[in-house]
């Protein structure tokens, strides 16, 4: 039997329910069903009034529901709803295993449509009140990971992030001493300044700033939100507000 139904894979943004864009906003409205990321905000999800919700989210270290389940569900529902929504975090095609998604309802001839939404390494610059790209400084943006999927090649992301002018790391605050280790061994300079921002957007938000070399006792700030480590000449001002006399030594601004 074809499906009438479309998916949409919509971007949920970074935190803040109201950072998700309009057409996002509108789908979610129309929504018949959707499958969201266990870090997607009540206030967003509430947004899908009509909708049957299904969480099928991935948080590391705790249950998550294997992608090829996942893929399976969204045809089922094709099947049986007309407007189905995967709801993931920040923007779906990043580091959001949307291609599995895509492919698998390509595969089965299933009608689909994708709502960017803001990312995190966007949500956690406005955070930092920092641009990524700051003329004279930084021309260059990488958003790396750490993580690799099952089976998968280890990938260079130390390398690229090492080539850019400012990085971003995502999926890695909880393997800072190893992170540091593998960017001081690609040749980054040990006090270039390093941001860790946790919770962008949301109320709950903390900001750290510290040389690279510091960052390996990031295991101490008691990090247990979603958070990424952001580096390069940009956060030299902030890093340089945390030496003042006047600031207490820590290197934190809350
Ligand atoms: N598709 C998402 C990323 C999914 S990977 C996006 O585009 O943003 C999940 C990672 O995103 C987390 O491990 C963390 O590194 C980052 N992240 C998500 N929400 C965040 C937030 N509010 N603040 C800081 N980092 C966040």
């Amino acid at each position: 039997m074809k499906a009438t139904g479309k998916v949409y894979l919509v971007g949920a943004g970074p935190g803040a329910p109201d950072l998700i864009t309009l057409r996002g906003a509108d789908v979610l409205k129309r929504a018949d069903i959707v499958f969201h990321d266990a870090l997607v905000h009540p206030a967003t999800l509430a947004l899908a009034r009509r909708a049957a919700k299904v969480a099928v989210g991935k948080r590391c270290g705790k249950h998550s529901t294997a992608q090829r389940f996942i893929n399976k569900r969204l045809i089922d529902a094709a099947h049986n709803y007309r407007i189905v929504v995967r709801l993931k975090g920040g923007d779906p095609l990043l580091f959001g295993r949307a291609q599995e998604e895509i492919a698998a309802l390509r595969g089965a001839g299933i009608d689909y449509e994708i709502v960017p939404g803001i990312t995190a390494a966007l949500g956690a610059a406005a955070e930092a009140g920092i641009s990524l790209t700051q003329r004279g400084r930084a021309r260059s943006v990488a958003f790396v990971t750490p993580r690799v999927g099952e089976g998968e090649a280890p990938s260079g992301w130390a390398k690229s992030a090492a080539a850019a002018d400012t990085a971003v790391i995502y999926m890695g605050a909880g393997q800072a001493a190893e992170i540091a280790a593998a960017l001081i061994a690609q040749g980054v300079a040990r006090d270039t300044p390093t941001a860790i921002v946790e919770n962008a957007t949301l109320p709950q938000a903390r900001r750290f700033v510290m040389p690279l070399s510091e960052l390996a006792g990031a295991g101490e700030l008691g990090i247990s939100g979603p958070a990424v480590i952001m580096l390069g000449a940009v956060f030299a001002a902030s890093l340089a507000a945390t030496e003042e006399p006047s600031s207490q030594s820590a290197r934190v601004t809350a």
